[in-house]
């Protein structure tokens, strides 16, 4: 722990008579108990104890301008005051669809929803219904949220036909569910090829964000698109990390393929509960009330997400031609002093980086899959997670998730950060 944290301790045992494991999100988490935030602002957070951290967490990537954005903050009062939720259209909701479908243009239709989750799980009804077959194709370690048919993992003995990665999921639900590895593009076209004539979709992470930021290795998205096109597929990009982080029109644009449909969540929502699906559409036609693929939603649409993911997106847009190269800078230059220390303190470590997403690896395996991300030594990055924490920088506590930039992050907090690194490095690798 950063100090005693004392408030947070004893905040800890409360919570955890209340809630299961004191948390309402299994990766908020950490032993031997999480400090519990009061406030933030920026690129920092303090925490109820009064200690202040540098974040890299940022909410899991739902925020790019950092915590608190005042023309957000101002938006959402603005408009709860006038009412937070209706249950009929209103005229926001329709132009966050426009905004998106203008930002994306591959979402010709975009359905709003309340989280990542919920929007992979119509996506993939969407896909069944449209192409009347029932499996879906996922990457090993590639996270879509946590309904039943994507908590699969590679079956026994590698087999391809899933196995569920959670208890309360029945068998034949994952059975549904085939399993590829990410970047490894002959076995995944033998497998979408194999079983063409089951197969509904290919749901992917561009780049993979939930083992550590991993990009697609030359070709392989390309692969992806090419057979999905070929065998009547539906390719689903999950970009509820990637989204309007790698650049304005997300992974889609920054590697030039156009998906069937695509997920967005956390910045499409400015920081508070939003997500949406959408693509062609002939697909998104399919969807009740004007087709037969059911989906619904109280508060799908809810007026105060909306106006907070509208101010974020429109604001966005107009700051899009330095934003994202400044963005891009910062990373590599914190990526690049990351790396030195790597060097300096002889340390088997590797360093991913696109963008603003970023993770080090205790291994001397270039990190390209779940297999070579899982490779890495978690003893260690729990002691490098310690001693940052120690040094006020916050990083996700859980070595396969990113750590995110944002544009409030300044070069001065980046060089404060590659110091911090390189004396977590040394001090790790004397323990
Ligand atoms: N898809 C991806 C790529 C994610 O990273 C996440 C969450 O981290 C989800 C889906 C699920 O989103 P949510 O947590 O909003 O349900």
């Amino acid at each position: 722990m950063a100090r005693l944290a004392s408030k947070s301790r004893q905040l800890y045992r409360r919570a955890s008579r209340a809630i299961p494991g004191g948390v309402n999100s299994p990766v908020r988490y950490y032993p031997p108990y999480p400090m519990f935030v009061a406030s933030a602002k920026g690129a920092r957070f303090r925490t109820i104890d009064g200690d202040e951290f540098l974040d890299y967490c940022m909410a899991y990537g739902a925020l790019i301008d950092g915590h608190a954005s005042p023309e957000v903050i101002e938006a959402v009062q603005k408009t709860a005051a006038k009412g937070s939720i209706f249950g009929q259209p209103t005229v926001a909701e329709v132009e966050l669809a426009e905004t998106i479908s203008s930002l994306m243009p591959s979402m010709q239709m975009v359905r709003l929803v309340n989280s990542g989750t919920e929007a992979t799980m119509h996506a993939l009804r969407l896909a069944r219904g449209f192409t009347g077959k029932k499996k879906i194709l996922k990457f090993e370690g590639g996270f879509h949220g946590s309904h039943d048919s994507v908590l699969a993992k590679k079956g026994m003995r590698g087999s391809v036909t899933a196995r569920p990665s959670s208890e309360g999921i029945p068998v034949e639900t994952s059975k549904n569910t085939l399993v590829a590895d990410y970047n490894d593009k002959e076995t995944t076209a033998k497998i979408i090829r194999d079983h063409a004539g089951e197969l509904a979709a290919v749901i992917v992470e561009p780049v993979a964000g939930n083992m550590g930021p991993i990009p697609p290795t030359r070709g392989f998205l390309e692969s992806l698109r090419k057979l999905t096109r070929e065998n009547n597929v539906v390719l689903i990009f999950d970009e509820v990390i990637t989204g309007f982080r790698l650049s304005l029109g997300g992974a889609q644009e920054y590697f030039h393929i156009k998906p069937d449909l695509t997920i967005l969540g956390k910045i499409v929502g400015g920081g508070f509960p939003l997500a949406a699906f959408g693509g062609k559409r002939e697909i998104m036609r399919k969807l009740s009330p004007l087709g037969p693929v059911y989906q619904a939603g109280t508060y799908s649409g809810n007026p105060v997400s909306v106006a907070a993911g509208l101010t974020t997106l429109r604001s966005l847009k107009k700051r899009s031609s330095r934003l994202y190269t400044s963005l891009e800078r910062n990373g590599e230059f914190l990526a690049d002093g990351i790396k030195d220390a790597i060097d300096t303190q002889h340390v088997p470590a590797q360093i991913n980086q696109i963008g603003s997403m970023f993770q080090i690896f205790f291994t001397r395996r270039t990190v390209t899959d779940y297999d070579s991300a899982k490779s890495s030594d978690a003893g260690i990055y729990n002691r490098y997670f310690r001693r940052l924490l120690k040094a006020r920088v916050f990083m996700p506590p859980s070595q396969l998730e990113t750590c995110f930039l944002c544009t409030v992050h300044t070069r001065e907090d980046v060089e404060e950060t590659i110091e911090a690194v390189g004396e977590s490095l040394k001090a790790v690798q004397g323990e």
